[in-house]
């Protein structure tokens, strides 16, 4: 079953011709209602009339996150104020924070997104839904909310936080779907684990997680500790946040909402277009947005597309798991990696908890990576230094292995780290 008929197995050719359709649609609309967008194609020698085909996409220019920043508040907004139905914005960890608007259109083009990828999911008007993202400027919980109204499954809007009153609330009200960050799940049942209450008990069945990367490792982890199916979804605050993309339950790519998102991979570094299949970095143009159309947006996200058509029976194109952002990704002597990477090894050693910081020092002129990571308590139990000593080596090793890069790995004690109640930090950099 699928929420849109029309749209989630349309045929490969009756996509491509909405799709050219709508995108002629928004760069006229882009070109006549901002100047950002009329600057930029004029420096590009371009008119919207020159793109008659999807394929010509690749001669317009890139929106990147540098020129919402130049633009900031306004410069990207195609409406009027009065227009502007709500308002939200990224976490600004890097400057000001990103604002991004919609209409009233843009809401309910928001929430049938949201619908459509809370069905793929699994999530059905039964469904008691505990949305346990940050309720704030922060577009999560806000996205998964409507989503799941509109599906007609209960609302608990608990926000993050309080885990114990989480938990309770899950007992309380027998919530079965689970929306919140990979990371704080893994805090909910760590600390469901302290309360004794055992999963057995709730009727937890789904988590669905997104805004931060989840390594499959860490889906096993999830899936074993709550007894539940975890899924992953997408989305970007530039872009209105979640929405974009789901897992289906054959867990073999996010589907993408290309009807109002339209995917494409480019290489990171030239900026050129990238073939079927092959790894780059993720751009989206909007194809129905109002308030703030986005062209060809660099997303700085790594991964691939895949046109097959799922097992699900959905023909929606799906791209792979996010690597990492590019801004992300760790050059260390040489050697580049993400930290999802460095979570994998981690956690195919059982004894390891998903908990760890990466951090980043200098030992004279070169870069030093010491990973601090907790143990199980039964092993921390039962562990001596030597054990403990022979036991880092190994993991040492591993790293070294498949990732190439030797790393200092420090074990510390149980509940050492600071727990996520929403996006983890999992990079402490000290270099400078
Ligand atoms: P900020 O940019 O301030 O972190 P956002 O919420 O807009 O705030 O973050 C969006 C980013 O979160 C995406 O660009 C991506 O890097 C990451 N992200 C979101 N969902 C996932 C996911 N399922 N897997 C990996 N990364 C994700
Ligand atoms: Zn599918």
């Amino acid at each position: 079953m699928v929420w849109d008929e029309m749209i989630e197995r349309l045929s490969r050719d009756e996509m491509t011709h909405i799709q050219t359709q709508r995108l002629q649609e928004t760069l006229r609309y882009a070109f006549e209602k901002l100047e950002v967008y009329r600057q930029k194609f004029d420096a590009a020698g371009i008119q919207p009339g020159d793109i008659q085909a999807i394929e010509d996409i690749s001669q317009l220019p890139f929106t990147t996150k540098d020129d919402l920043r130049h633009n900031f508040p306004y410069g990207f907004c195609a409406v009027p104020r009065a227009e502007i139905a709500r308002m939200h914005a990224s976490s600004g960890t890097t400057g000001k924070p990103t604002p991004v608007f919609y209409t009233r259109n843009d809401l309910d083009h928001w929430c049938n997104c949201m619908a459509r990828n809370c069905f793929t999911a699994g999530v059905r008007e039964n469904d008691v839904c505990q949305i346990a993202f940050r309720y704030t400027l922060f577009t999560g919980a806000f996205g998964h909310h409507l989503g799941v109204e509109q599906i007609g499954a209960t609302v608990i809007p608990t926000s993050s936080g309080q885990t114990e009153r989480q938990i309770r609330m899950m007992q309380d009200f027998g919530t079965t779907v689970l929306h919140c960050t990979p990371s704080y799940a893994i805090t909910i049942a760590e600390k469901m684990r302290q309360m004794g209450v055992d999963k057995q008990s709730l009727a937890l069945r789904l988590g669905i997680h997104g805004a931060e990367p989840m390594s499959e490792e860490l889906r096993h982890e999830l899936e074993d500790r709550l007894g539940i199916t975890s899924l992953r979804d997408y989305g970007l605050t530039e872009l209105g946040g979640p929405g974009i993309s789901i897992e289906c339950p054959a867990k073999a790519g996010f589907h993408i909402n290309e009807d109002y998102f339209y995917p494409e991979i480019v290489d990171p570094e030239t900026g050129q277009s990238l073939p079927n299949g092959q790894t780059g970095e993720l751009v989206f143009t909007t194809l129905q947005k109002e308030a703030v159309p986005i062209i060809r947006y660099r997303t700085r996200d790594i991964t691939h597309l895949d046109r097959a058509v799922c097992d699900c029976g959905r023909t929606l194109i799906r791209h792979g798991s996010i690597k990492g952002r590019t801004d992300d990704m760790l050059i260390i002597g040489g050697v580049n990696f993400f930290p999802s990477q460095v979570e994998s090894v981690l956690l195919d050693f059982a004894d390891i908890e998903p908990q760890y910081v990466i951090h980043l020092t200098k030992k004279g002129r070169r870069d030093h990576v010491r990973i601090e990571v907790e143990t199980t308590q039964d092993y921390w139990k039962n562990a001596s230094d030597d054990s403990i000593s022979g036991f880092t080596g190994k993991v040492e090793t591993k790293i070294k292995d498949l990732i190439g890069l030797r790393m200092e790995v420090k074990i510390v004690a149980p509940f050492c780290l600071a727990r996520s109640e929403g996006k983890a930090i999992r990079v402490v950099d000290d270099r400078e």
